[in-house]
């Protein structure tokens, strides 16, 4: 990495903490107009199962090419990250907008286009950091605590994350559009464990690599969902009089 690059990889690592916390202060006023708070004013729209596809892609593509275009020594330990990079993300363009149920549903454009500058911008700034200094991960941080920690954390996660968004995608059948309460593994304490299972993987990840984008990535994953979590909590409650009363939003007994 040039002593440019280095420079700006810096300033983009900062820069991407500081917007963190703005977008998570305006999430809590103005829930992205997706899904539930989908309404109008917002521009051009595409169908929104295509969106899914379009926005995660560049998550698929961006981190390995990033990585593997780097100058550094690739490490077995350095690829395994980009492995389970790989795996969330194949699934989430793959396989999640395939099980959606919600024929003539769409989204803003300038929603996939945030998200395409989102992933991008956590690609490339995970990708090449992996890249460059691929050789500290070497075999012996397969054994430390942080590698372990964190890839425990990782792939709890991930399982959280599939499970709970698979019982949202089973509650529709094909066709139907409405919105029902969801039950069953950690809805019984918990209205989002889908994000739950988003921030822990995305968590673990950062203290996996122990790195600063992986911070910044977890910064923003936080930034995003944790409103939401608080919107859709609010939002079952006002449109479920049966909903369970003692559920959180996100933390189990806290928050
Ligand atoms: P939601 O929980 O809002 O929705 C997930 C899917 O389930 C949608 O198809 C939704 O339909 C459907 N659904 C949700 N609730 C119900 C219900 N009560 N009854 C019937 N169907 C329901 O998640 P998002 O769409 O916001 O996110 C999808 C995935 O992407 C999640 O795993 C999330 O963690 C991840 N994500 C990650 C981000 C990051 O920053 N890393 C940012 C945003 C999402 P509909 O679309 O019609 O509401």
């Amino acid at each position: 990495m040039g002593e440019f690059e280095r420079a700006a990889f810096r300033y983009l690592t900062l820069g991407g903490m500081g917007c963190a916390g703005v977008v998570f202060i305006t999430l809590f006023f103005i829930p992205a107009p997706y899904g539930r708070y989908t309404r109008t004013g917002w521009g051009p729209r595409i169908n929104s199962s295509l969106a899914w596809v379009v926005m995660e892609s560049f998550a698929v593509g961006v981190l390995p090419a990033c990585f593997f275009l780097s100058a550094g020594m690739k490490t077995g330990t350095a690829s395994l990250f980009v492995i389970l990079w790989e795996i969330h993300y194949v699934h989430r363009t793959c396989i999640f907008p395939l099980r959606r149920h919600k024929p003539g549903r769409t989204m803003p454009i300038v929603i996939v286009g945030s998200a395409v500058a989102f992933n991008v911008f956590n690609g490339y700034l995970n990708g090449r950091y992996l890249g460059v200094y691929a050789d500290l991960y070497t075999g012996a941080w397969l054994l430390d605590p942080r590698f372990l920690a964190g890839t425990g954390l990782f792939l709890t996660g991930l399982v959280v994350n599939i499970h709970s968004d698979e019982i949202l995608l089973r509650l529709r059948r094909s066709g139907e559009t409405g919105y029902k309460i969801p039950y069953g593994g950690l809805y019984r304490w918990i209205s989002c464990p889908n994000y739950l299972g988003e921030l822990l993987e995305w968590t673990g990840w950062a203290v996996a690599t122990w790195s600063l984008p992986g911070l910044v990535f977890a910064l923003w994953t936080a930034a995003n969902l944790v409103p939401r979590a608080y919107a859709h909590h609010r939002w079952y409650h006002a449109y479920f009089s049966s909903y369970p009363p003692d559920r959180k939003a996100l933390f189990p007994y806290v928050f």
